[in-house]
């Protein structure tokens, strides 16, 4: 006996992220020097700085000081918002 398989599908991976940085003042509304500490990360993501080699970003979702919800290096500050390669923003929670 015999189950007709065509209904599964090989998975696909999540297509790589478009990473846009962002000046932290746009979007956090902490000095620079409070910005790693005070913030609350919701885990790491797939993705790495570009200035920093195999750092994960930190997904900053939006709270008390932060405007938009984007992705944090802990190892630089730097922030990047990131959409997919068809335009459609990553981060729209
Ligand atoms: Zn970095």
């Amino acid at each position: 006996m015999s189950q007709p398989t065509s209904n599964l599908r090989p998975r696909r991976p999540a297509p790589p992220l478009i990473l846009h940085e962002l000046a932290p003042a746009s979007v956090i509304d902490l000095p620079d020097s409070e910005l790693v500490c005070h913030l609350t990360t919701f885990g790491s993501s797939r993705e790495t700085c570009p200035h920093c080699s195999g750092r994960h970003l930190q997904l900053v979702l939006r709270q008390e000081n932060v405007r938009q919800a984007h992705l944090l290096c802990p190892g630089c500050g730097r922030c990047f918002d990131a959409s997919y390669p068809d335009g459609q923003p990553a981060l729209c929670l």
